[in-house]
């Protein structure tokens, strides 16, 4: 069975993600999708909301797991027996960083390759930090996040 990680910050999951999970999904028998536990950014959801964001957006595919990690994404595809890590290009300013974090993955574990997908074009400029931003002024972001993300975007910022 082949096993793709796709892991992230997922603050919150987008449709760019969704997307690219989607796309993945038609390659792999199996899609982790696994939330960053630390991040270097601090995140407006917590580890919890953010896996369960996933969740429920994600609850009628099959083949496609969540879970988090903590600590070296190389450990972690190993002690799930992945043979491909996911990431989305977007950009080129994606490029330099991505490129650099596959040639360390390799480094640290030569088992897994690391598989670049691009998702349909209107997602390409999309992110979670934009997102956030226009939620946060009240912005309609149906286009960008499922539904219930959309819903809880609106909790957060109410508060
Ligand atoms: P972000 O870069 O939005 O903060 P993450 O850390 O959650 O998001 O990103 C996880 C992976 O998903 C990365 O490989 C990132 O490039 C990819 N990704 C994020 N948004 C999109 C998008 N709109 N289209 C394609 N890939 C994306």
């Amino acid at each position: 069975m082949k096993i793709a990680v796709y892991p992230g910050t997922f603050d919150p999951i987008t449709n760019g993600h969704v997307d690219i999970i989607k796309r993945s999904a038609k390659l792999f028998d199996k899609i982790i999708v696994t939330v960053a536990v630390n991040t270097q950014k601090i995140p407006l959801f917590n580890l919890t909301e953010r896996a369960e964001m996933i969740h429920q957006v994600l609850k009628n595919e099959e083949r496609i797991e969540v879970d988090q990690f903590d600590g070296l994404i190389a450990e972690y595809l190993k002690r799930v027996n992945a043979s491909a890590m996911i990431r989305g290009l977007r950009a080129v300013s994606d490029f330099e960083y991505e490129f650099q974090m596959s040639l360390m993955n390799r480094k640290l574990n030569p088992d897994v390759e690391t598989v670049f997908l691009t998702p349909a074009q209107e997602y390409i400029h999309l992110n979670s930090t934009i997102v956030k931003e226009v939620a946060s002024f009240g912005g309609d972001v149906s286009e960008y996040v499922p539904d219930y993300v959309k819903a809880k975007l609106q909790e957060k910022f109410k508060k």
